[in-house]
């Protein structure tokens, strides 16, 4: 049987060169979205036409419930999973934290952080060899935002990744005996549609000089990192977070 992988915000942009390039190497993929599922299907489709299965699975993860529900049909549909991509985030648009509110914060942190750590927990419940489960690997998407605060933009969404870089070294740590490894990898300027999202669709391209390698990044850049954590090419990094930044 194939490995089985789940990538949350699997419909586009990072997560969808991720479910790609998982097809590619052999993984059974299902694709988890909340809002396209158009998207989402044509990112099914090209993971059977590379003779994989696919399952597209709406659930936002930031709600419990739809989380639960959502591992529940991976596991009557694709079977034992062995790899997660906590790739969903969110961005918002630029403000001072001066003029931020509760409900921008409550949002960037619920999908950002609680999500992520939702679907690691229902991943190490089926992985980790504690739980009868027979390992695994789990990669969260991080950002350059952490070392660079986003100041004046998203302060709070870099608070929130700075978040999941500790997640990831804790979680690896205490599963490191038990068959699962945890890594993120923290992308810089990215070219995908999450800056439109926050009302800068041309950021990529605007921040491009203060990049070293003066251009953005691409979704597939990053996803070959992230691929390269989920495989046993990386059997001894745990814990860890890669940057993926064209050096910046
Ligand atoms: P994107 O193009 O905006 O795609 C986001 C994906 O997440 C979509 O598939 C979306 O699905 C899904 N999503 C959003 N909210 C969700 C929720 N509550 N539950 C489940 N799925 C949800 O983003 P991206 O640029 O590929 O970014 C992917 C990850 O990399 C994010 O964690 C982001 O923070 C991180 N990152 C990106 C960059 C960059 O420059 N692009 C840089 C650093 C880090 P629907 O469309 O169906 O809602």
């Amino acid at each position: 049987m194939a490995p089985v992988l789940l990538v949350t915000g699997g419909s586009r942009g990072i997560g969808a060169a991720c479910c790609l390039q998982a097809a590619a190497r052999g993984w059974d993929v299902a694709v988890n979205y909340t809002r396209d599922a158009a998207a989402a299907g044509r990112v099914a489709t090209a993971v059977r036409a590379a003779g994989r299965r696919a399952l597209t699975v709406q659930a936002d993860v930031a709600d419990e419930a739809q989380v639960l529900a959502m591992f529940a049909r991976v596991d009557a549909e694709l079977g034992r999973l062995q790899g997660l991509v906590n790739n969903a985030g969110v961005v918002d648009r630029p403000q001072r934290v001066d003029e931020m509110d509760m409900a921008r914060w409550r949002r960037q942190f619920d999908i950002n952080v609680i999500g992520s750590m939702l679907c690691a927990r229902e991943a190490v419940r089926r992985m980790s060899t504690r739980h009868g489960g027979r390992g695994g690997a789990i990669v969260n998407l991080s950002s350059v935002a952490v070392r660079l605060g986003s100041a004046g933009q998203y302060v709070d969404y870099a608070a929130a990744k700075a978040a999941i870089e500790t997640f990831t070294l804790g979680l690896g740590r205490e599963l490191a005996a038990e068959g699962v490894r945890v890594n993120a990898v923290r992308p810089g300027i990215i070219d995908t549609e999450i800056h439109a999202s926050g009302g800068l669709p041309d950021r990529a391209r605007e921040l491009a000089p203060l990049i070293p390698m003066q251009r953005p990044g691409t979704a597939d850049e990053v996803a070959a990192a992230v691929l390269w954590l989920l495989s046993g090419e990386s059997s001894y990094a745990t814990g860890s977070v890669v940057d993926v930044t064209g050096g910046r």
